[in-house]
């Protein structure tokens, strides 16, 4: 049928050489979208071809993933500019109240300007996953690694996300090893991982939730996890996650997002930093993402004098 609807296009098309878009749905939620060129191609009567050739030859160009590619880049567009829009509203709102005289104490000053440093600070991070993204897809990424400590870089983007986590009153606490974590790391990229991480943590739990952060030594791999008591997601989602541009539809509502950062989160752990990703998660309950990283030898790397564990 679909093939007696092609030919009947075809032979309905214009003499000469045309081209026409040809859309099949194979299934219910499944439209492909070919380019149809159809050309003459019958026997050349004096040098020309007849008017009404009989004979014609199709070319089907299938532009599918063309439209998909538009339809994702005119949505990231326009979730970049809405997820900027926000902190630009709000960093505009209070600089108008400090220079109308509206702080008239030195405490509400430093209130409004905390929010405005706030506000920066997230529209940073937004400018940094583009920019990286970016980076990534053109194959310039500068990557700059050496022997840094996991416990701190967890506990300075700790420091960074309290902010966002108290806004929602949700615990943020740190569960680190005692013990001296080194990995050879690019310290930019591997926080920006983990803040990616807190930051989704805290976006997809509910206030008065929990977001918890570990580390911990497993078999010569660095190991650490970002739990979360929020909304969780789905098995088929879960497998989905980590792809550009895809975001959960049922947590649409809950906060602005691009779906680049755990792509982007991805691509530091396993491309740049040789680890591994991945993800437990439960609906309703929670969940837990994990990093795993091979362990820097600390003789060589570490720029602090480490001794070796001792072996009882
Ligand atoms: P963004 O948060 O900007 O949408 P991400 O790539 O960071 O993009 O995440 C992709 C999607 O994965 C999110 O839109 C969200 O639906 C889901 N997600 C990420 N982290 C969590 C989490 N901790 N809990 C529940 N869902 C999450």
């Amino acid at each position: 049928d679909l093939f007696r609807d092609l030919y009947e296009q075809v032979k309905r098309a214009p003499s000469s050489n045309t081209a026409f878009d040809w859309y099949v749905s194979l299934s219910n939620d499944h439209k492909t979208h070919y380019r149809v060129l159809v050309r003459d191609v019958g026997p050349l009567e004096n040098g020309n071809r007849p008017e009404h050739s009989r004979e014609r030859a199709i070319f089907l160009q299938d532009l599918t993933p063309l439209d998909e590619l538009r339809k994702r880049h005119a949505e990231f567009l326009s979730a970049a500019s809405h997820e900027m829009k926000a902190p630009l509203a709000a960093i505009r709102a209070y600089t108008e109240l400090l220079l109308d005289g509206e702080a008239t104490d030195e405490s509400t000053r430093e209130e409004f300007i905390s929010t405005i440093e706030t506000q920066a600070q997230r529209l940073q991070r937004l400018v940094e996953n583009l920019l990286n993204i970016a980076r990534i897809e053109a194959g310039i990424m500068k990557v700059h690694k050496q022997a840094i400590s996991v416990n701190e870089i967890l506990q300075e983007a700790g420091r960074l996300m309290t902010a966002a986590a108290s806004e929602k009153n949700i615990t943020l606490t740190l569960d680190l090893s005692p013990l001296y974590l080194p990995i050879n790391a690019d310290r930019d990229l591997m926080l920006q991982a983990v803040i990616n991480l807190i930051s989704n943590a805290i976006k997809y739990t509910p206030n008065n939730g929990k977001v918890t952060v570990k580390s911990h030594l497993r078999d010569e791999m660095i190991v650490i996890e970002v739990e979360d008591t929020g909304v969780g997601m789905s098995p088929s989602d879960a497998q989905r996650v980590f792809e550009k541009f895809y975001r959960v539809e049922a947590h649409k509502h809950m906060a602005p997002g691009t779906g680049l950062g755990l792509s982007l989160t991805k691509h530091i752990v396993e491309d740049v930093h040789g680890g591994t990703i991945s993800l437990r998660s439960e609906l309703n309950v929670g969940s837990v993402f994990s990093i795993a990283l091979p362990k820097a030898s600390s003789r060589t790397n570490s720029p602090y004098p480490v001794s070796e564990p001792v072996v009882v």
